[in-house]
């Protein structure tokens, strides 16, 4: 199947309000361009290095979203262009940005990244630091930045009912933390599980593979 396909079929099963980020990581600019023609805006990448080199060759008007884990040293690269950073799994990192936002006179936005994965591997913070990290921010600890809403990611399992009922957990934390302070964006759902994020609650999903196809990290 065509990008241009597979493109369409995943616009297709989105309702009206729920964001698509294409997930570009591993794939060359021109697929990222082609997506872009294709009336596509906002792409995410893991890694700050591949972002970097893929930014400057591709149209100005793209809204970037990093989504993979960021180091703090790292945040200075991607600050003056990166529209969302997704994977804010500590206060550290929430302090840096917000200096670097500051630095360029920007309000760079952020999700907090809240681990509700049963699988040890997965970056994000614990539900309680994420309420802490929030609070903060609402006392006005981080004036440079604007927290938009969480990201989470599922256990990568094929037990539909252990990933529903992790999507719930971060959408009951979404629902209370946006009594406090509003929030926009609940950032759940992957190629193999975004229905079950949308019927979760998620506005935002995360597509790669069912756009660009698999992934070949031999390259
Ligand atoms: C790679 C990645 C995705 C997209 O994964 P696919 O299965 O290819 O859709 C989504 N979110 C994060 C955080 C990722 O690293």
């Amino acid at each position: 199947m065509s990008i241009k396909e597979s493109y369409q079929i995943i616009k297709d099963q989105l309702p009206e309000g729920v964001q698509l980020v294409a997930v570009s990581k591993t794939h060359p600019v021109s697929a990222i361009q082609e997506v872009y023609e294709l009336g596509q805006q906002v792409f995410g990448e893991n890694k700050v290095q591949e972002l970097m080199e893929k930014y400057p060759l591709l149209p100005q008007d793209i809204q970037w979203h990093l989504i993979g884990h960021l180091q703090t040293n790292k945040v200075k690269y991607v600050a003056p262009f990166i529209d969302t950073i997704q994977s804010v799994d500590s206060e550290k990192l929430l302090s840096e940005i917000n200096k670097e936002s500051g630095k360029h006179s920007r309000k760079i936005k952020v999700l907090l990244q809240v681990k509700i994965a049963a699988e040890e591997t997965k970056f994000g913070l614990e539900i309680s630091e994420a309420k802490q990290l929030f609070q903060q921010y609402i006392n006005g600890y981080f004036p440079n930045i604007e927290i938009t809403g969480l990201m989470g990611m599922a256990t990568f399992t094929d037990n539909e009912e252990q990933v529903r009922k992790e999507f719930l957990t971060l959408k009951k934390l979404f629902d209370e933390l946006n009594q406090l302070k509003p929030l926009k964006t609940l950032s759940m759902g992957m190629s193999d599980d975004f229905p079950v994020a949308i019927e979760c609650g998620a506005n935002s999903v995360r597509v790669g593979s069912a756009i660009f196809g698999r992934r070949d990290y031999s390259k």
